[in-house]
């Protein structure tokens, strides 16, 4: 029996798997959820002797049913290989001061490589399978990762074309060198005068305007997204959170079902959930941190009980987290609340007045850590550990503090690790050692290489010497019209 997804709005179209990837978002503006959550169907012990691959494998074909097995390993297979720069695809490193998974690894050193390595295979295969044959458009905001971890998934992949929003001032200068030099005849990349919110708000609009979908599919084209939106994206992040406990149980922090924590830096709220399903399909996890920056919604809703946007937006040292509109928190109101009524009447509070109340009662804890804390506890863990975290993974070390401090649970806990520190080089040395505040952001990249001792990861070594191939500037308002030029 195929699970099914359906939107967490009402819209009552129940669709495969494949379906649901290729689609992205219901009509009605809701997220595809599985009519039922997964269960896991191994013994837990099973995973020690599984790769990445094999978990990948066994975790997957639970969620996506209706893929066939050779469909899957050739999708996991084609993902998860030496485009990582390690075997392990996602180490745990323990430390004294904390332990961290590893989730950097990939083309892009930062996590949403995880899931957008594999997301352009399963839509190719889902495309085949569905027999669609129009030519497959991803839209992409980003908050900076998303961003170039798609281009780099998507570029010359046959049959789709991708475009990319990004916040012009809200992204880094590496992130934004990476997005701006990318290759291949499909992509495009525009920076937005605007948020990060601006430009998903933008984007979603886009594929729930009716009229304009007909009339590109008239000229063969179909909307997809590679944002956390897409389940295609979530899958895929629920089978670390598997391989990080088989990993600590091999490290000695917990017995084999034992009980862990996961501290996770979050912003749209994909990662996190993705955890949430591999808890619910029984992974032995205690309780959820979710850690905010500056921005922090989330910590006041798990706190109150109101999600609230009406604040200002900050721009802080990790911008891939300075969202307020954390688009996956709808799948949890619907399961939570087991309601489409109320989950669709909560999003339209939340877009008409920019708020609404809930009490998320289940396994989540929010905190958040200012720049100050993600700086202190930089330095602190180099000092001890001389381990170097980025400012994203930071914001999870300092929350965790927070949490440990509150609350007193001794649960072993893993923070996940959302980027290499190369990638935020700059702030990560100023956090370091103040002498570095005025380093140039590229020079940064050196200074940090000898100062931990670790080499500058191949893809972003002489980023700022490649080819700008993308100039676009463009009004949050223009958004749609860029679109259909693009698709001229
Ligand atoms: C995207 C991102 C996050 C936030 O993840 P969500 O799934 O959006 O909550 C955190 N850290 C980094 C480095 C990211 O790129």
């Amino acid at each position: 029996m195929d699970i099914m997804f359906k939107s967490t709005r009402g819209d009552k179209n129940y669709l495969t798997a494949s379906k649901a990837i290729v689609k992205g978002i219901a009509d009605d503006g809701g997220l595809f959820v599985p009519e039922a959550m997964p269960k896991m169907d191994f013994a837990l012990e099973d995973i020690l002797n599984w790769d990445y691959r094999e978990l990948a494998y066994r975790v997957l074909r639970l969620v996506l049913t209706d893929y066939t097995e050779e469909e899957l390993r050739y999708c996991i297979n084609s993902a998860y290989d030496d485009k990582f720069d390690t075997e392990l695809i996602a180490p745990l490193s323990v430390n004294g001061s904390a332990s961290f998974l590893e989730l950097f690894h990939g083309r892009t050193i930062a996590f949403k490589d995880m899931a957008l390595s594999i997301l352009p295979y399963l839509l190719k295969t889902a495309a085949k399978k569905n027999g669609v044959s129009e030519e497959i458009v991803i839209l992409t905001a980003t908050s900076g990762d998303t961003g170039k971890a798609a281009l780099e998934g998507f570029a010359d992949v046959e049959g789709t074309r991708i475009i990319v929003f990004f916040p012009e001032d809200g992204v880094s200068d590496v992130q934004k060198a990476q997005m701006v030099t990318q290759k291949g005849a499909n992509t495009c990349v525009a920076g937005i005068r605007g948020n990060f919110d601006d430009a998903q708000t933008a984007v979603k609009r886009i594929f729930t305007d009716n009229a304009l979908k007909a009339e590109l599919k008239e000229r063969g084209y179909v909307f997809s997204s590679a944002n956390s939106i897409n389940i295609g994206r979530l899958a895929p992040q629920i089978v670390y959170y598997f391989y990080a406990y088989a990993q600590a149980v091999k490290a000695g922090m917990i017995k084999m079902g034992g009980k862990l924590n996961f501290t996770v830096p979050t912003g749209n709220f994909g990662n996190i959930l993705a955890a949430y399903y591999a808890k619910n399909m029984g992974l032995p996890v205690n309780k959820l941190i979710c850690a905010s920056n500056d921005n922090k919604v989330l910590y006041d809703f798990f706190k109150s009980g109101t999600y609230d946007i009406n604040r200002d937006f900050t721009v802080t040292v990790s911008p891939s987290m300075d969202i307020l509109i954390s688009s996956n928190l709808e799948r949890l109101l619907y399961h939570l609340s087991g309601s489409e009524e109320k989950t669709a009447s909560l999003m339209s509070s939340l877009s008409n007045g920019g708020r609404y109340d809930f009490k998320a009662e289940d396994c989540f804890e929010g905190e958040y850590a200012t720049v100050e804390e993600t700086f202190a506890g930089i330095k602190e863990v180099f000092e001890k550990d001389k381990y170097v975290m980025d400012t994203h993974t930071a914001v999870a070390y300092g929350a965790y503090k927070k949490y440990l401090a509150r609350t007193g649970d001794n649960t072993p806990n893993i923070i996940v690790s959302t980027a290499s520190p190369y990638k935020f080089a700059k702030d990560v040395l100023k956090a370091i050692d103040g002498k570095y505040a005025d380093v140039d952001p590229f020079a940064a990249l050196d200074e940090l290489s000898g100062v931990s001792g670790t080499l500058i990861p191949e893809p972003i070594r002489g980023i700022d010497k490649r080819e700008v191939l993308h100039k676009h500037v463009i009004d949050k308002e223009e958004i749609k019209e860029f679109v259909k030029e693009q698709l001229q």
